[in-house]
């Protein structure tokens, strides 16, 4: 049976928003259908989350982007967690994970979940983690029962997309932790999962209770993404045995999934040199049957704290160029501190200049379009057009205000190029 027939919400979800996602994506309703059927396509839309925007990730739809949002132990104002949804929204933001970890987990999830119509994912095992801890207990000291009912409690709650470290293993965890890495496990999942397996002496639940979170996930829609909880987190860890061991178990695991009617996303890199970013994305593509692909960066250079949106950007732009089909922000504040508003708004435009730079060299015809306007309302010296078209419109009005239609800026000032030649001076 096909991922969509043996989905329910799926093609109910599908069947509503089939004219605007054709609109948007400038794609057929077969091809649309046959991708998704494929699993190199996925729709999130969890039909609990009302007013949800449904969203393809895939190719060749258009490149995506994440902003991770969420409280932290040292910060946990659930109301300033809406401001930077809010400000995730404006600057263009196609998705947000809700990735808090202190303060009351279900009142802000659920507030988020009904604030925005963008798609929302969550890490379930953070909530767990958090539950455990508030009790007194290990943050690894919950059953697997508890974490499947905490899969299943923020699926009836309209939770669109997981991350579920399904694919990390025993051996993984082994190979990550047996010194030939620079930094083991960064993955906080990845983490709090390895912590359990060695509390417990047990394989990763995710693993061995599979089918019943794919279960739980096709009766909402959720659309799992297969979490990386071994990613390197050092450049120099990129692409060793414990990666490649997670990455080949998740590309098993997404066609478990298809067999069984769930969309899923497989999540990517994480530290990869410049020179790696190919490989690494065509590799991941390869061995996870095209299903899409969703990286956290990659951070290009490990030297850019403080930038380290730029850093993901370049990488982004590259993944994205090489088929990575959704980009999860950095932010100034990553590997330093809990992001603020102003963060927020960096990391989302980062992320979106590095999918406008890999869609136009994709010669996707609305990357295309976007470059044609904006020249040519440069050439014009046309600086409302430019605003209009620009990624960041309200910066580019902020810095050319006081400019007349028609006028050079103060870059050049009387020297400007574009005045300089025309006819009639
Ligand atoms: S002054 Fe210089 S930067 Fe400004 S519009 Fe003219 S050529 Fe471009």
């Amino acid at each position: 049976m096909s991922i969509i027939a043996a989905n329910t919400a799926l093609s109910q979800a599908l069947h509503t928003a089939l004219p605007q996602l054709m609109e948007h994506e400038r794609m057929g309703e077969a091809e649309i259908r046959s991708r998704i059927d494929s699993g190199t396509l996925a729709l999130l839309a969890n039909p609990r989350h009302e007013g949800v925007t449904p969203t393809l990730i895939g190719q060749p739809a258009r490149v995506k982007v994440n902003a991770n949002i969420g409280t932290s132990p040292v910060s946990s104002d659930g109301a300033g967690e809406l401001d930077k949804l809010r400000v995730a929204e404006t600057a263009g933001a196609d998705a947000v994970m809700d990735l808090s970890t202190a303060g009351d987990l279900d009142a802000i999830r659920l507030r988020m979940i009904k604030a925005t119509a963008l798609p929302l994912g969550t890490v379930p095992l953070y909530g767990l983690a958090q539950q455990c801890t508030d009790a007194g207990r290990d943050p690894a000291g919950w059953e697997a029962s508890e974490l499947l009912a905490e899969v299943a409690k923020q699926a009836e709650q309209g939770v669109d997309f997981m991350t579920l470290h399904c694919g990390l293993t025993r051996r993984g965890a082994e190979l990550a932790q047996d010194g030939s890495r620079e930094m083991g496990i960064v993955s906080r999942g990845g983490a709090i999962l390895a912590r359990w397996m060695r509390r417990t002496g047990q394989e990763n639940p995710l693993l061995t209770h599979y089918d019943e979170l794919l279960e739980i996930c096709r009766v909402h829609n959720v659309v799992i993404s297969l979490g990386d909880g071994l990613r390197p987190g050092a450049g120099s860890d990129a692409g060793d045995p414990a990666q490649w061991e997670e990455v080949l178990t998740l590309g098993v695991l997404a066609r478990r999934a298809w067999a069984a009617g769930v969309q899923v996303m497989i999540e990517g890199p994480g530290h990869v040199p410049l020179h790696l970013v190919q490989a690494q994305i065509q590799g991941i593509k390869r061995a996870t049957f095209g299903a899409p692909l969703y990286v956290l960066g990659p951070l290009v250079t490990d030297a850019a704290a403080g930038r380290d949106h730029l850093a993901g950007a370049i990488g982004g732009a590259l993944a994205a160029q090489y088929g990575a089909d959704f980009l999860c922000y950095l932010t100034p504040a990553e590997h330093l501190c809990l992001p603020d508003a102003r963060d927020v708004h960096e990391g989302v435009l980062a992320s979106r200049i590095a999918a406008q730079a890999a869609e136009a060299s994709l010669g996707r015809p609305w990357a295309m379009e976007r470059e044609r306007t904006i020249s040519s309302a440069r050439n014009r010296l046309d600086w409302s057009a430019m605003a209009g078209t620009a990624l960041d419109p309200c910066l580019v009005r902020q810095r050319s205000a006081g400019i007349e239609h028609g006028k050079e800026c103060g870059m050049c000032g009387k020297f400007c190029a574009i005045r300089m030649v025309e006819p009639e001076r």
